[in-house]
């Protein structure tokens, strides 16, 4: 290991920030993880997957109109995905990126959560 990288280490680090459309995209979803209460209901969302907007306020100590408003905004920048239940929406994690992330910043799962298929799923 050298005091400087070399001028392919240099160049490398000049194609790994090439693509800034990439880079953006990921900067603007990384954004909405600076707010502590969506951060939280990432959390309740790995831990408890199928998990219901009322439920969600509950254990996050949210309002319901908070809650469904911070779903919203995680759900259009790739965090989460929904399906309706009734009268109610469920919500899980998008993708494994999402998954990964959590598992890294230590939010784990309820008992009886595993994870099944490309990781980013649980069975329950
Ligand atoms: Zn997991």
């Amino acid at each position: 290991m050298t005091d400087t990288p070399d001028a392919a280490a240099l160049a490398a680090a000049q194609e790994a920030v090439a693509d800034r459309a990439e880079i953006a995209r990921w900067a603007e979803r990384f954004a909405l993880l600076s707010d502590p209460s969506r951060l939280a209901l990432l959390y309740a969302i790995h831990c408890c997957p199928g998990i219901r907007v009322r439920e969600l306020a509950e254990v996050a100590g949210m309002v319901e109109t908070t809650t469904s408003h911070a779903l919203r905004l995680l759900r259009s920048a790739g965090w989460v995905t929904s399906t309706r239940d009734g009268r109610s929406m469920r919500y899980t994690l998008a993708d494994d990126a999402a998954h990964q992330l959590l598992h890294i910043i230590g939010s784990g799962h309820a008992p009886g959560i595993k994870h099944v298929g490309d990781g980013a799923r649980h069975s329950f």
